[in-house]
């Protein structure tokens, strides 16, 4: 198949190669108004100049029944959405915004960040917005950003039972509230937004938090809590899983022994990873059963996105182990699209059936031979790095002494 619009072969969505693909939704005209009603889906939290930041709403400009859809990442990953399909959702949010600072937490964005579908308002802006797109590292991209003049709710405000109640309780921790919701069967996007319009913990230490550290911290403090499930159960088999979405490939290893986890993450067509801080072709970080002191520094976001599903998957498995996963970025994925795409690919990998090995000599043979087949991408010098890999030969020999 050709590209309908230059007649190249090359990675097709829409009938479109990459490049033209991205040329249709970068030159796409939407007449945004200045006032309108609309259905709001989400906050948005600036983190420039923090204390001191821009608060918004991502605002459709008309009131619709599938609003909820603009903001919906494991819908879009079931539903098996295109890289084109997500930025026609988003480049239709307005962010509606205005400056002010995070210990000011207002009804009107605390309304739409706990509310159970999109808010129906009001909303008049300062000047008409012009098409344009927001990319972040962490969120999802978003339209145009544009001065709030005035925005009003229009409808009475539904908010499940569960969620006013951690609302409502000023002494629960906020990592607590979220795990009691995220039980409940409320998934990451949702939480990130009740942690960013300050809905959630202590009443003395409730504030406004930036949406890409919300998200992080809620990657970071889910799959701790679940992390620390595990110790109990037996340990896994050497299981291998592959899979992904949106040109963002995962192979992860499972060893059996105590929890640790390491993260290489590469581009397929590049020499070097930006994110390396000696300049390699990856990125990588790692904790063991002690955990992480610091904030993951090459692999950032990615890292607490990818150690969700994975212990998730451990804890519906009743099992421990240590989990070594490979990260490769195809030019499928056009552009960056937000961490949500790192925990859904990990997920439609771990959702296929495994390869088990005998020993891990076996599965590393494999992967190396299965990852040149692939990628054509040599994985040798990661195996030799993996610091994982090196820990789990010493828990082997220490065992080996009791
Ligand atoms: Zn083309």
């Amino acid at each position: 198949m050709k590209c309908l619009m230059c007649k190249t072969v090359g990675v097709f969505e829409r009938g479109l190669c990459a490049s033209c693909a991205k040329k249709e939704i970068f030159n796409k005209v939407r007449n945004f108004k200045k006032d309108f009603f609309g259905s709001v889906p989400s906050p948005f939290i600036g983190h420039y100049n923090y204390p001191n930041i821009n608060v918004g709403i991502l605002s459709l400009q008309d009131i619709r029944k599938d609003a909820s859809s603009f903001d919906a990442p494991s819908e879009w990953a079931t539903l098996n959405k295109g890289v084109y399909d997500i930025l026609d959702y988003r480049s239709a949010l307005v962010n509606a915004r205005k400056k002010s600072n995070v210990y000011k937490i207002e009804d009107i964005t605390r309304l739409v960040g706990i509310a159970t579908k999109p808010v129906e308002m009001e909303i008049d802006l300062k000047k008409k917005p012009r098409f344009g797109l927001n990319f972040n590292s962490e969120a999802s991209p978003y339209g145009p950003n544009v001065e709030v003049k005035k925005a009003k709710i229009t409808e009475n405000v539904k908010i499940a039972r569960a969620v006013e109640k951690v609302n409502d309780d000023i002494d629960l921790k906020s990592n607590n509230a979220l795990s009691y919701l995220y039980k409940k069967g409320f998934d990451e996007n949702f939480l990130s937004k009740l942690l960013s319009v300050g809905s959630v913990g202590i009443g003395k230490d409730r504030r406004l938090v930036p949406t890409r550290w919300s998200i992080t911290a809620v990657d970071d403090s889910m799959s701790k809590q679940m992390i620390n499930e595990l110790k109990d159960f037996n340990e896994i088999n050497y299981d291998l899983y592959f899979g992904g979405y949106l040109g963002n490939y995962y192979l992860v290893c499972f060893f059996p022994g105590e929890w640790s986890f390491e993260l290489f993450e590469s581009y397929v067509e590049k020499k070097v990873n930006q994110w390396s801080k000696s300049n390699l072709r990856y990125a990588t970080d790692y904790e063991n059963v002690f955990g992480r002191k610091e904030y993951a520094k090459e692999t950032a976001g990615g890292y607490y996105a990818a150690r969700l599903p994975v212990s998730e998957k451990l804890k519906s498995l009743k099992r421990k182990g240590s989990v070594l996963v490979f990260r490769f970025i195809t030019e499928e994925y056009t552009v960056p699209l937000g961490v949500w795409v790192v925990r859904e690919s990990i997920r439609k990998a771990l959702k296929n059936k495994p390869l088990n090995f005998g020993n891990k000599e076996l599965m590393l043979k494999y992967a190396k031979i299965f990852v040149k087949k692939k990628f054509g991408v040599e994985i040798d010098e990661m195996i030799r790095k993996s610091i994982l890999l090196k820990e789990l030969k010493t828990q082997k020999r220490l065992l080996a002494f009791v």
